[in-house]
């Protein structure tokens, strides 16, 4: 069992690491219940379409190399030359919906997107076969294309950008961020003592970076509260007219909280930005599609902002590592790069003139191509092939439907909101309605459900009497649940996060019903001391 000065380191550790050790305790928890971990954000679904239009890419891959070389598993390389109408033969789209598929997305690549089909399909075989170092390094040409229009269609809501924009293809969101904060320190952007606006609760490695040695930053806390349905209110928006801040870093829709920002506090944000034209922003919009007409920061700031994008959640591809990064060809962080002094751009030349002549017009995202392969590796940098097809045949899942609803992507929302209400019913408790909850994530907060059911004078017992990650260690090792806890996301003591991403829908009844019945069990406890 745990004791009290345990669950005090505990509470020191980050929230992902508190949540493995619920884990070991929960398998074995002492109610013999059912192991639940609603914990992480991995979801439970994946896509299927795009798998498939892969897996029959790499075998038409197959067929073109035998084409040059075939000596038994040795086989040649692929040729441009009348490519597409070879594909176009090898499919069979009367008898098999993964080549009708494909067919349709030559067809959108031609006629919307004006793409030379040779051209593409040559792209996309020798994607899928990885048998190139990735050239151009920052991403295919074609799929750049692609991943543009996708990025516009599901972030922007109706913001043209598609072809003002640039992209980098990254191993997930984590190595986007990874590589953003890199970049931005090696190129002297933000520095240490810098103040930074950060929107809490947050997804934990915005918490952690910015506080690592070689950052020191000064945050600026822009937080949402569950008094606030997790909106953040328009007095705190306005710490971003501060002159002195450089630097604003968001998740929207937020992680905890899954809500996104709406139309009055994106106008705030506008409105910051005119008054504090050097304000540099990262937004990770990886749960932007859970969101009905969601609209990003990048859309109405794009010459100050940098957009993170993953596929991992949307198409449960986590495993693959699939994430990018958007930045207009007119940015911020280019001409904060052009206005610094001779002798920091002495400093960077030597940096980056190992590998390009001219470093002063080496724009930004090229400088963190090449910094996320230690600026010595830049020549092979770069996403890996089948990594980058990958991406550009989930964006034309989305794509090729045009203007009609996207089915997959209405299927994932009524998925999470099916386990959003069964939770929320089982719990009986506050829904929030709003048409930009995500509700990827749920948020409940202990000692407010202890106050709604038995009085605030057990809540107060609660606070006082037991450590805040009291009640989730407690339903890992007595009732199998694992859950997140929001402290260390930056939310207030007894908020946790419930993922509504990834169990069985039937689960979700079940995790109310065991967080009701941890809570009467420590009720039962207060009364005997009464
Ligand atoms: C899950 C998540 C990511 C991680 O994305 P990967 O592509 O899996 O690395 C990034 N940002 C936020 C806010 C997330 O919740």
């Amino acid at each position: 069992m745990i004791n009290k000065t345990d669950e005090k380191k505990i509470e020191k550790i980050g929230a992902f690491e508190i949540s493995e050790k619920m884990v070991e305790l929960a398998k074995e928890n002492t109610k013999g219940n059912p192991y639940l971990n609603a914990g992480r954000g991995n979801p439970n679904w994946i896509n299927r379409k795009a798998r498939l239009a892969f897996s029959r890419l790499l075998e038409f891959g197959i067929e073109e190399s035998e084409r040059t070389i075939s000596d038994g598993d040795l086989v040649g390389y692929t040729e441009l030359d009348g490519i597409s109408n070879r594909f176009i033969s090898f499919l069979n789209p009367n008898n098999n919906e993964t080549d009708a598929f494909l067919m349709t997305c030559l067809d959108y690549l031609k006629n919307d997107l004006s793409l030379t089909l040779d051209e593409v399909v040559k792209e996309f075989v020798d994607g899928v076969l990885g048998n190139l170092y990735p050239s151009p390094n920052r991403v295919l040409n074609n799929t750049e294309v692609i991943l543009n229009h996708y990025l516009q269609s599901v972030l922007y809501n109706g913001v043209d950008l598609a072809n003002d924009t640039t992209l980098f293809p990254t191993e997930g969101g984590s190595a986007a961020i990874v590589y953003t904060f890199q970049s931005l320190r090696e190129n002297k952007l933000i520095r240490p003592g810098d103040k930074i606006a950060i929107n809490t609760p947050i997804f934990t490695p915005y918490l952690q970076i910015p506080v690592l040695n070689d950052y020191e930053l000064v945050e600026v806390d822009l937080s949402s509260k569950e008094e606030n349905n997790w909106e953040i209110d328009a007095d705190t928006i306005q710490k971003l007219n501060d002159p002195e801040l450089k630097a604003f870093f968001l998740v929207n829709p937020s992680n905890p909280g899954s809500k996104a920002l709406n139309d009055t506090s994106l106008a705030e944000i506008k409105k910051a930005v005119e008054n504090n034209p050097d304000l540099m922003i990262i937004t990770d919009d990886v749960y932007g599609t859970f969101v009905d007409d969601f609209q990003t920061v990048y859309s109405v700031c794009p010459f100050n902002t940098l957009l993170v994008y993953s596929y991992s959640k949307l198409f449960g591809a986590t495993g693959w590592r699939l994430g990018v990064i958007a930045l207009n060809k007119e940015n911020v962080f280019d001409k904060l790069i052009a206005n610094l002094s001779d002798e920091e751009h002495d400093q960077l030349n030597k940096r980056y003139n190992l590998v390009v002549m001219d470093t002063q017009e080496m724009s930004f995202i090229n400088r963190m191509v090449a910094d996320s392969r230690s600026i010595g590796l830049y020549h092979i940098a770069g996403l890996s092939t089948p990594s980058q097809i990958m991406e550009a045949l989930f964006s034309l899942t989305h794509l090729v439907v045009k203007n009609e609803e996207d089915s997959y992507i209405e299927a994932s929302k009524k998925l999470v909101n099916e386990r959003y209400e069964n939770l929320h019913a089982a719990l009986n408790y506050q829904k929030d309605e709003s048409e930009k909850n995500a509700k990827y994530y749920s948020m409940i907060n202990i000692y407010h459900l202890a106050e709604e059911r038995y009085g605030t004078d057990f809540k107060n017992y609660l606070m006082e009497h037991y450590e805040q990650i009291d009640f989730l260690v407690n339903l890992a090792q007595k009732n199998g649940i694992v859950l997140m806890d929001g402290v260390g996301f930056g939310a207030d003591p007894g908020d946790l996060r419930v993922s509504e991403a990834n169990l069985p829908t039937k689960d979700y009844q079940q995790i109310g019903l065991q967080i009701l019945d941890l809570l009467n069990d420590y009720y039962q406890t207060f009364k005997k001391n009464q």
